[in-house]
């Protein structure tokens, strides 16, 4: 994902949570403020991009745009089996682990 997109996508949206999903807590539109230095970072100001697909052709999916997503927005999304969130995977690891956890918390 092209790094300029991302920085013209934040000031446009001012740095605020673009999640608008059921069931995350939130009415309507998330909000929630972030920090720009803090993509991929598992903490209250972090965020990633999520990506959004269309179809290319033929069993092809690609890539049409994206939204910046809080992490508490992109958790609850990926308990939901959605994974399409951050480009290089670090975040997907940090939400796998964070899943796990709460997965040991819910036994205990
Ligand atoms: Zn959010
Ligand atoms: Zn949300």
């Amino acid at each position: 994902m092209n790094e300029w997109a991302i920085r013209d996508r934040w000031k446009e949206i001012d740095g605020r949570c673009e999640c608008s999903d059921g069931g995350h807590g939130h009415e309507g539109r998330c909000y929630r403020k972030l920090t720009f230095v803090r993509r991929g970072y598992n903490c209250r100001e972090g965020w990633d991009i999520k990506k959004e697909y269309g179809h290319g052709g033929v069993n092809r999916r690609i890539v049409t745009g994206f939204k910046i997503i809080c992490m508490e927005c992109l958790r609850n999304n990926y308990q939901k089996g959605d994974v399409s969130a951050g480009n290089d995977g670090k975040t997907n690891a940090f939400l796998r682990q964070s899943v796990v956890e709460n997965g040991k918390d819910a036994e205990t």
